[in-house]
């Protein structure tokens, strides 16, 4: 990506602090565009989809807990780098906590050298996470590459797998023993369109009968009754 500039969309009502930001952040490299109001924000964040957000918490109309909510329950945007700027200490829990999903936060009135580090160091850890969901994984006898997005099964391609099959199983291999609950797998595989939790209980049947030896008695995908699901590296 040398050459290509990293777009940031600023989410913050106050002019002063949209000059100065902008101004700053366009010395360091980066693009920037700014939403003085939160539906402003939302609406520009689902249409450019930028590579990291600066969302101020207290905004008119739709506040940044709100948008963030948004923006992480959205496939398209959820990945996408949140740093909130918020004024008051006592939410910061929330801000940070796993459902609210913002990466990483700063207290007004802030350094903006401060700032600008911050957003550096998101930007590598978002790298590094993109590096290793990009690595081929491999799984006692199967392969699964992300990157052409095709599984083989000792070396032979798999039965073609739907999109949402691979996204599935490349989810559940990258966490290897990790359990998880069908509500979990809905919403990130799925995005929110879904509520129904059988489309995962039937996806991941057609899909055990495609990588599995034999399917009543799988390997690779086990269920753990009452929970949800689990992959085995070992297979
Ligand atoms: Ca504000």
């Amino acid at each position: 990506m040398i050459g290509l500039k990293e777009r940031v969309l600023l989410v913050e009502d106050e002019p002063g602090i949209v000059k100065g930001l902008s101004h700053s952040m366009e010395r360091d490299g980066y693009q920037v565009t700014s939403a003085r109001d939160g539906e402003e924000g939302l609406r520009l964040a689902l249409q450019t989809k930028p590579d990291m957000i600066i969302l101020d918490l207290m905004l008119p109309g739709m506040d940044g807990l709100s948008i963030c909510r948004e923006l992480r329950q959205r496939p398209q945007t959820r990945d996408i780098p949140i740093i909130m700027l918020t004024a008051k200490r006592d939410d910061v829990d929330r801000i940070v906590g796993l459902e609210m999903g913002a990466d990483d936060y700063v207290t007004k009135p802030f350094n903006t050298r401060e700032l600008l580090a911050r957003m550096k160091a998101v930007m590598r850890r978002m790298k590094r996470r993109t590096d290793e969901e990009d690595a081929r994984i491999n799984a006692g006898v199967l392969t699964i590459d992300p990157e052409a997005r095709i599984a083989t099964k000792s070396g032979a391609p798999l039965p073609e797998l739907t999109a949402k099959e691979f996204d599935l199983l490349h989810l559940m291999a990258l966490h290897p023993g990790r359990v998880f609950e069908r509500e979990d797998l809905l919403r990130i595989v799925w995005g929110m369109e879904h509520y129904d939790t059988r489309t995962v209980d039937v996806c991941v049947g057609r899909l055990r009968k495609k990588i599995e030896d034999n399917p009543a008695k799988p390997v690779f995908i086990v269920t753990r009754w009452g929970v949800g699901y689990t992959f085995n590296p070992e297979g």
